[in-house]
C-alpha cells in the first residue's frame, strides 16, 4: 500500500522540510510533537529502563469505518527477539507497525510494552525507545556526519565514526572526496540506494534503541552491498526487540518468529523451518518449492 501516504512517511517528509527550514534539529522534534494524531492521557507515565517486551492482545483496527484493516492480532515479542512480518501487499504489515509506534490507536484490543498499555505511556518515551530504518532512508541536505548524527544529536565525532563502522558504512564514506564532510543533496542524492541504507543503519546504531523497526527495502541492490547491509543489520538487531517488514529470505530465515499475515489476520506463525514443514500459506508464498 505504498500509494497511501503513511504516517511514517509523512513524519519523515516533515523532517526534511523542517530540517531545511529550522536551525536546531531539537526544534524539529518539538514541532512534530505538536502535530501528531494521538495525544497522551493526562496521567501518562514516562517509560524508563525499557526492556522491549511487546504484546498485542486481540488487536483490531480500521482506517475507515466499514473495513477492518487488521483483525484480532495477538502475539508476544520477548526482549531481544526478532519478529518478521510477512504477507502479500495490503495484508496489514505496516499497519501493525503504525499501531506499535502509536501513529494510530487500536479500536479494540490492547498493546503492551513491558507490561504497560501503550495508551498509558507518553509518546515521547515510547518513541525514544524505538528507532526506525525505513525503505526510503530519510536523509536530508547536509553532510554525511550530520545525517548520521541525527540518530543522537549529542554524539561526538568519534561516536559517529564508530556507528558508521558498525554499520559497514565507514569504508564507502572514506572513499568519497570529502569523506564525512561530503554534502548530500535532499533525499541523499549522490550516493547509491544501498549506501543510503547503510547510513540509515549507522543512524540507528547511534540512536541505540531498545526496539528496532525495520521496513526492508524491496529495491534491488548489488550483491556486495546487500551482504554489507545484512551483516550490519545483524549487528544492529542483536539484543534489541526488532520488528521487520521483511522481503528478503535471508532476513526472514533468522527471525525468531515469523507472523504470516493475510487480509489483516495472522494466518500462521513460527520459524522459517516450522512454517515450511507445515506446508501452508507460507510454504506457498515461498513459491520455489
Ligand atoms: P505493503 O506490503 O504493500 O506495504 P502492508 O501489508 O504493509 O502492504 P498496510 O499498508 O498495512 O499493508 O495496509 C493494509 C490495508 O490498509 C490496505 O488495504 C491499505 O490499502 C489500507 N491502508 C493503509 N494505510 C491506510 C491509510 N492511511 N488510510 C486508509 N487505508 C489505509
Amino acid at each position: 500500500a505504498r500509494q497511501f501516504t503513511r504516517p511514517l512517511n509523512d513524519l519523515a517528509n516533515q523532517f526534511n522540510t523542517l530540517l531545511s527550514a529550522v536551525a536546531g534539529a531539537e526544534r524539529v522534534f518539538e514541532i512534530l510533537e505538536m502535530d501528531e494524531e494521538t495525544t497522551d492521557e493526562k496521567e501518562a507515565v514516562s517509560l524508563s529502563n525499557v526492556k522491549g517486551e511487546i504484546e498485542f492482545r486481540n488487536v483490531s483496527f480500521s482506517y475507515e469505518e466499514d473495513s477492518k484493516t487488521i483483525r484480532n492480532v495477538s502475539f508476544i515479542a520477548s526482549k531481544g527477539e526478532m519478529i518478521a512480518l510477512v504477507g502479500p501487499t495490503g495484508a496489514g504489515k505496516s499497519t501493525i507497525i503504525n499501531l506499535l509506534s502509536r501513529f494510530y490507536d487500536a479500536q479494540s484490543g490492547s498493546i503492551w510494552i513491558d507490561g504497560h498499555e501503550i495508551k498509558t505511556v507518553t509518546r515521547e518515551s515510547l518513541r525514544k525507545s524505538m528507532a526506525f530504518v525505513l525503505q526510503d532512508s530519510y536523509l536530508f541536505e547536509g553532510t554525511i556526519r550530520e545525517n548520521i548524527r541525527f540518530g543522537r544529536l549529542a554524539a561526538s565525532d568519534d561516536e559517529v565514526i564508530e556507528a558508521a563502522k558498525t554499520a559497514n558504512a565507514h569504508s564507502f564514506i572514506m572513499k568519497l572526496p570529502n569523506q564525512y564532510d561530503t554534502v548530500l543533496k535532499q533525499d541523499g542524492g549522490g550516493i547509491s540506494q544501498g549506501q543510503k541504507q547503510l547510513l540509515s543503519i549507522a543512524r540507528a546504531v547511534l540512536a541505540n534503541p531498545v526496539i528496532l523497526i525495520l521496513d526492508e527495502a524491496t529495491s534491488s541492490i548489488d550483491t556486495v552491498t546487500e551482504l554489507r547491509i545484512q551483516e550490519a543489520l545483524g549487528r544492529l538487531m542483536k539484543g534489541r526487540t526488532s520488528f521487520v517488514v521483511a522481503h528478503r529470505l535471508n532476513t526472514i530465515r533468522r527471525a525468531d518468529q515469523i507472523l504470516v499475515l493475510s487480509e489483516g489476520e495472522i494466518l500462521e506463525r513460527g520459524t522459517h523451518d516450522e512454517l515450511l514443514a507445515s506446508r501452508g500459506f507460507y510454504y506457498e508464498l515461498n513459491g520455489q518449492h
